[in-house]
């Protein structure tokens, strides 16, 4: 047994599936709560398409915080979990009419808009049902983030927001259209996100654009900074609560607020990530040419970022004190990119060890599929395997 992993509770499920501890959930929860409570008018919404598992979703509303959706799905799933409607914001570039309805019978907060399309269309369906959508413009700062390249969002090359040129124009454009009540402004520069200068160089974009619309008399009551905030993936137990003081100090230092102004920020990978993890049984230890496989029973398709992204997951072998051996850890998926690790150390590994993939909570289970006719893989939380 290591760590705080219930092994013995975890031999009677069938595996793979992810286990979330909730007294990390919790403490998490509660130190954004604290240090965003340290400022005035910080809100912070968490971002539902990092981990929509209904029983997290539930952990997460219990503290309060709204639900930052990206799709019809998420609205219906955040307020199933009994997120208020007031404190949902919807953002996407490609809003089918539906999705906008569903927002609209449920006067959900505010529509991150993307495009003139799209507010032309939020408009026509808004009056359609009498009603004033409130709206936010996602601009597109043209801020890089020191991330990987799939997972930045905020550069012009790509597709998200509204470019800052087109800022002026698309406002005038909804001060003129009655179905839409103009409220603010929405960035999100990308995910992952470690280097704090990377969130300095957004509050100084959004500063830069504040003051071209003040000389135009237009301060606006909402500013939306997006999420991103990283977590340590290198070590999941030294730091398993991420920097947020750090991160809204920040903010607060940098972001020039106008008085009443509210500060909304998005976050989700910072919120789950380190509180899930993965757990699979080892199938066979298989000797290669030059390497020994350990053929694990998750594959790509229950944890798809080290395939996608190539990104790094600490694994651990549960079961096993022994000396280590070097492995790579692969799954059963017939691909060849379904590899979790590459030549690691690991407690010597034998056939039905658990192997926990740490740091999973985030884009973990909401990204699996059922390729190769596989069984999504089940979601537990600590507390119902006491
Ligand atoms: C994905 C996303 C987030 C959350 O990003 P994290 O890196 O998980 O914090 C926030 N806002 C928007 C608009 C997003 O698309």
């Amino acid at each position: 047994m290591k760590g705080t992993f219930p092994v013995e509770k975890f031999r009677e499920i069938q595996t793979p599936f992810y286990y979330y501890d909730t007294n990390l959930l919790r403490n998490t929860l509660n130190e954004v709560n604290r240090e965003a409570g340290k400022y005035e008018n910080f809100h912070v919404h968490y971002a539902v398409k990092a981990n929509a598992n209904d029983k997290v979703l539930n952990i997460i509303r219990e503290a309060g915080l709204g639900a930052d959706c990206v799709s019809g799905g998420e609205i219906n799933a955040a307020i199933k979990a009994g997120f208020s409607t007031d404190k949902i914001v919807y953002a996407g570039v490609g809003k089918s009419d539906w999705e906008i309805n569903l927002g609209l019978d449920n006067n959900i907060f505010c529509f991150n808009v993307e495009s003139v399309p799209e507010l032309q269309v939020i408009n026509e369906l808004a009056a359609a049902k009498n009603k004033i959508a409130s709206v936010a413009f996602r601009i597109n700062p043209n801020v890089g983030a020191h991330t990987h390249a799939n997972i930045t969002t905020g550069l012009a090359e790509n597709k998200f927001g509204i470019s800052m040129e087109d800022m002026d124009k698309v406002i005038d454009m909804a001060q003129n259209m009655p179905n839409v009540r103009f409220i603010g402004l929405h960035f999100h520069i990308g995910s992952q996100i470690l280097d704090m200068g990377d969130f300095v160089a957004l509050c100084n974009r959004i500063n830069e654009l504040q003051d071209k619309l003040a000389k135009r008399h237009i301060i606006v009551d909402h500013i939306n900074v997006g999420g991103g905030l990283g977590i340590d993936y290198q070590h999941p137990n030294r730091q398993s609560i991420p920097d947020f003081a750090s991160y809204f100090e920040c903010y607060n230092k940098h972001l020039k607020r106008h008085s009443k102004q509210t500060i909304h920020f998005e976050l989700g990978r910072s919120i789950v990530g380190q509180c899930g993890s993965l757990i699979t049984k080892v199938l066979y230890v298989k000797q290669g040419t030059f390497k020994q496989f350990a053929i694990v029973d998750a594959g790509m398709t229950d944890l798809i970022r080290p395939a996608l992204y190539q990104a790094y997951h600490k694994i651990e072998n549960i079961t096993s004190e022994m000396a280590c051996e070097t492995y790579d850890i692969v799954g059963p998926i017939c691909e060849s990119s379904d590899v979790f690790a590459k030549a690691i150390d690991l407690n010597k590994v034998q056939r039905n060890d658990l192997i926990a993939i740490r740091s999973a909570g985030a884009y973990g289970e909401i990204m699996a599929s059922g390729y190769n006719c596989r069984t999504l893989p089940k979601g537990f939380i600590s507390e119902e395997l006491l």
